[in-house]
C-alpha cells in the first residue's frame, strides 16, 4: 500500500487539501467538486502517511448513513478497517460522549433520548399543569421555542424576557421543562448538544483528555452547523488541534432550523492562519446540468462566489414537462423511470425529489399502480405519517366502533381531558367484559362507573364519533373526511404546531382530502369509506421496499443533501410550491429556497427531469400555478420542453381516471382542443353535465379560461 493510491485519484487542489500540513483547513467549494471525497482521502492520508492513530480522528457527517459510507470508503482505500475512530453526526457523537461521562454531565446513568413526539407530549403536560390555555401557548410553539434556545446555547436562566408577560411565561415553561427532564432522566436532541458543550466548559479535565485525544477533527457540510455545534467544535479544537472543514455556502439549507452560514466566515476569523482551498472542477454532472445549477444560483446576492466547471460532455438537455395536473405529472415521471429501466438503469439509480412531503402521495400511488418498488428516504410514507394515521383512525372508528386500535389512538387526540387513569379503567372493563373499548365505555356510562368529569369527556367523545359515523353515511367520502377533520379538531390541532413541521402536517391533511376526492374503489365493496380505509391500510403496509430490493428513491430536497444519482426527477417546480409560498413572505427565505434548488439540480449525474402541474389540488383547493421562477433562471439552451403525448406512449385518455371524467361533452381531460377565437389549448377540467357542462381550457396564448360547453364549439385537434 503506498501513497499513490490515496493521491492519484485526485486533482491538484484536492491533493493540496488532502496533504495540507496547516492546522486549520477550509475547503470551500461547489456541489460535486469532491469535498466529501477530500475528507475521506484526508483521513486515509493521516492514517497511512502521517501515521496518526485512528483514535485521534473524529469526523462529523450530516447523517448516520453518511457516517457509514465514510467508514466503508476509508476501509476500501486502506484495505483495513481502522479501529477507534469516531465518525458520526453531531448528535451521535455528543450522545456517545455523554454516555461515558453521565455523572460529570449531571445525568442519570441510563438517561433516555426524548424524540420529538415524546418531547411534544411532555411539553403539553407542562402547559396543562400550569393551567395555561393551549390556544395561547401552543405546545408546538413551546417546543420550537425551547429547541431554538438550546440551539443557540441558552438555558432558561439565560433567556431575557424583557419583562414581557408572554415571554416570561414561556421562560417559566422552559425552566419547568428542564426540571421535568432532569427528574425523569430524559434528554432531547438539542439537549445532547448543549450538555456536551457544557461538559467541555465545566469539566476542564475531561475537555483536556479529549483535546489530547482528538488531534484531528474533520467536518462535512460545514455550512449547516448551528451555533452550539460550532461552539462545541471550537472548544474541542482549542488552539492546538488540527481541524479540516468542507462546505458550500450555496448549499446552506437549514437556516430555518438555526444553521448559520456565517460560521464559514467565522471559521477563518477564529482559527488563525486557515488555509482556504477552493475546488472548482465538478465531477458529478454533465455540462448542461452544471450550467443550469450555476445560472440559478447566480441570482442570489451576497455569495462567497466560486466557479464550477466540468470537462464532462454537455449531455442531454434538461427535460421540462408540464403536466396538466399532478396525476399526469406522476404518470410522466413513472413512464420515464420505466423507460430508463428498459435502458438498463437500476431503479436505485433514479431518485424523485420534491419540496414538500405531501407531494409524495400522488407519486407513490402511481408507482404502486405500476408495480415499481420505491423507498422513501429519511421520511415516512404518506399513510404512515402521524397526522394521517390520526384522521384515518377517526374514520375507522366511525365506520366500526369496536376498532380498539383506532379508539386508543384518538380517545385523547386532540387532548380532551381523558387521562390515562380513565383509559385504564376503560381497558380494564373491556378486559373483564371481554368486549371492545367502545362497549366498555357504554357500560361504564350506563352505570356512571367513572368520575363526573371523565364521564362527560367520554360521553363527548362518543357523541363526536357518532356524528362522524352519521356524516360518513350521509355525505360523499370527501365531504365526510372534511367533516371529520373539522369536527375532531385535528386540522386546528396540527395547524397550531409551529414551523415547517406544522405546515407539513396541515399540507398532508389537505392532501388526504385530495386522496378521498380522487378515490375510485377498484373493488365492488359497497361502502366507499370501507374501500378507502382498506386501500389506506394496504398502502401503509409493507409495500415499502426493504433495504435490499432495488427501488426508486423518493425524498425531500432537504434529505437529498450530499447524495448523487444518475437520474433525478425534480417534481413540482412551480411557483408557491417551490419556491414555497411561505418563503415569499419572510426575508432571506427565497434565497434559501434557491439554494435548495441548487442542491436539487446538482444531485443529478447524467439526466435531470423537471416537472410541474398546470393545475394541482393543494391545500384542498384547485390551484393554477405557473412554472417556478427557478426554471426560468435556467438558460434556454439547457432546457428542452417535452410535450404531452410525445413521451407517453399509452393513450392518455385510457389512463385518466379523474373524478370528473365521464361527462357527455365528448371531450377528455388533457385533450388538445381548438377554439375559434382563443386558438389551441388543453382541457384542464370538466364540470357539470349536458348543457350545464363547463370546461376549463388552458389556451396556449390566452391562458386558462372556463367556457360553457354548449357555446364553446370546441373541436378536438
Ligand atoms: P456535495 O456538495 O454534493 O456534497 P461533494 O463536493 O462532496 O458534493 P463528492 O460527493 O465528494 O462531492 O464528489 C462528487 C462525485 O465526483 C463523486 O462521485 C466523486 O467520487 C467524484 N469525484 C470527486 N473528485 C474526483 C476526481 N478527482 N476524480 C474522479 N472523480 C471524482
Ligand atoms: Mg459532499
Amino acid at each position: 500500500m503506498d501513497v499513490s493510491t490515496i493521491l492519484d485519484p485526485l486533482n491538484g487542489p484536492q491533493r493540496e487539501a488532502v496533504s495540507c500540513d496547516k492546522k486549520s483547513v477550509l475547503v470551500l467549494a461547489g456541489a460535486g467538486s469532491g469535498k466529501t471525497r477530500v475528507l475521506v482521502h484526508r483521513i486515509a492520508w493521516l492514517l497511512l502517511v502521517k501515521q496518526v492513530s485512528p483514535a485521534s480522528i473524529m469526523a462529523v457527517t450530516f447523517t448516520n448513513k453518511a457516517a457509514k459510507e465514510m467508514r466503508g470508503r476509508i476501509s476500501e482505500l486502506l484495505q483495513i478497517t481502522p479501529q477507534g475512530m469516531w465518525v458520526g453526526t453531531f448528535h451521535g457523537l455528543a450522545h456517545r460522549l455523554l454516555k461515558s461521562h453521565w455523572q460529570d454531565a449531571g445525568l442519570t446513568e441510563n438517561f433516555q433520548i426524548l424524540d420529538s413526539e415524546d418531547q411534544l407530549r411532555m411539553v403539553k403536560r407542562l402547559i396543562k399543569e400550569h393551567d395555561l390555555d393551549e390556544s395561547r401557548f401552543a405546545p408546538k410553539s413551546l417546543q420550537w421555542y425551547i429547541n431554538g434556545h438550546k440551539d443557540e446555547g441558552r438555558r432558561a436562566k439565560h433567556v431575557d424576557h424583557h419583562n414581557d408577560a408572554y415571554e416570561k411565561t414561556m421562560v417559566q415553561l422552559y425552566l419547568a421543562y428542564e426540571q421535568a427532564c432532569n427528574r425523569s432522566g430524559q434528554v432531547d436532541f438539542g439537549e445532547l448538544l448543549l450538555r456536551a458543550h457544557e461538559l467541555w466548559l465545566n469539566k476542564p479535565a475531561i475537555l483536556n483528555h479529549y483535546q489530547q485525544r482528538f488531534q484531528h477533527l474533520l467536518v462535512d457540510e460545514f455550512q449547516d452547523t448551528n451555533t452550539i455545534q460550532y461552539a462545541w467544535l471550537r472548544v474541542l479544537a482549542g488552539n492546538n488541534n488540527n481541524i479540516t472543514v468542507v462546505g458550500d455556502d450555496d448549499q446552506s439549507i437549514y437556516g430555518w432550523r438555526g444553521a448559520k452560514i456565517e460560521n464559514i466566515q467565522q471559521f477563518s476569523d477564529d482559527f488563525a492562519a486557515t488555509e482556504v482551498i477552493k475546488l472548482e472542477q465538478n465531477y458529478r454532472s454533465t455540462g448542461c446540468i452544471l450550467d443550469a445549477a450555476n445560472s440559478v444560483i447566480a441570482n442570489n446576492p451576497a455569495r462567497l462566489g466560486k466557479n464550477l466547471w466540468t470537462d464532462d460532455e454537455e449531455g442531454e438537455p434538461i427535460a421540462l414537462y408540464a403536466g396538466f395536473n399532478e396525476q399526469d405529472e406522476a404518470r410522466f415521471v413513472v413512464e420515464r423511470i420505466e423507460h430508463h429501466v428498459s435502458d438498463d438503469l437500476l431503479l436505485s439509480e433514479q431518485a424523485i425529489l420534491y419540496r414538500s412531503n405531501a407531494q409524495s402521495r400522488v407519486l407513490e400511488e402511481e408507482l404502486i399502480r405500476s408495480g415499481i418498488a420505491y423507498r422513501i428516504y429519511g421520511g415516512q410514507r404518506f399513510y404512515d405519517r402521524l397526522e394521517i394515521k390520526n384522521v384515518v383512525a377517526y374514520l375507522r372508528l366511525a365506520y366500526g366502533h369496536d376498532d380498539d386500535a383506532a379508539f386508543e389512538r384518538v380517545i385523547n387526540t386532540p387532548t380532551r381531558g381523558i387521562g390515562n387513569k380513565t383509559v385504564e379503567t376503560i381497558r380494564l372493563r373491556a378486559r373483564t367484559d371481554n368486549t371492545s373499548l367502545w362497549r366498555a365505555c357504554e357500560a361504564l356510562l350506563a352505570e356512571s362507573g367513572l368520575t363526573r368529569r371523565a364521564l362527560t369527556a367520554v360521553q363527548g367523545f362518543m357523541a363526536l364519533i357518532d356524528d362522524c359515523d352519521e356524516a360518513c353515511q350521509r355525505l360523499s367520502l370527501e365531504a365526510a373526511a372534511e367533516y371529520v377533520l373539522e369536527a375532531s379538531d385535528l386540522l386546528a390541532f396540527h395547524g397550531k404546531e409551529s414551523g415547517e413541521k406544522g405546515r407539513a402536517r396541515v399540507e398532508n391533511l389537505q392532501e388526504l382530502l385530495n386522496a378521498t376526492r380522487q378515490f375510485e374503489p377498484d373493488t365492488d365493496e359497497p361502502s366507499p369509506l370501507r374501500a378507502f380505509l382498506d386501500t389506506a391500510a394496504l398502502d401503509a403496509g409493507d409495500q415499502q421496499a426493504d433495504e435490499y430490493t432495488d427501488a426508486v428513491q423518493l425524498m425531500t430536497l432537504h434529505s437529498a443533501k450530499g447524495l448523487e444519482f444518475p437520474v433525478v426527477y425534480l417534481a413540482g417546480v412551480e411557483e408557491n410550491l417551490f419556491p414555497h409560498k411561505m418563503s415569499l413572505e419572510e426575508p432571506g427565505r427565497l434565497e434559501e429556497e434557491r439554494r435548495l434548488c441548487y442542491v436539487g439540480i446538482t444531485r443529478a449525474m447524467s439526466r435531470l427531469y423537471l416537472s410541474y402541474a398546470e393545475t394541482r389540488r393543494w391545500y384542498g383547493q384547485e390551484s393554477y400555478n405557473t412554472v417556478s421562477r427557478f426554471v426560468r433562471e435556467i438558460p434556454a439552451k439547457c432546457l428542452k420542453e417535452v410535450r404531452i403525448n410525445a413521451n407517453i406512449s399509452r393513450p392518455l385518455s385510457a389512463k385518466i381516471s379523474h373524478a370528473s371524467d365521464g361527462h357527455d361533452t365528448g371531450l377528455l381531460l388533457g385533450q388538445r382542443v381548438m377554439h375559434s377565437v382563443f386558438g389551441q389549448g388543453l382541457v384542464l377540467n370538466i364540470e357539470g353535465q349536458g348543457s350545464n357542462a363547463r370546461i376549463q381550457v388552458n389556451f396556449d396564448d390566452e391562458g386558462s379560461k372556463w367556457l360553457v360547453a354548449a357555446y364553446a364549439n370546441l373541436e378536438a385537434v
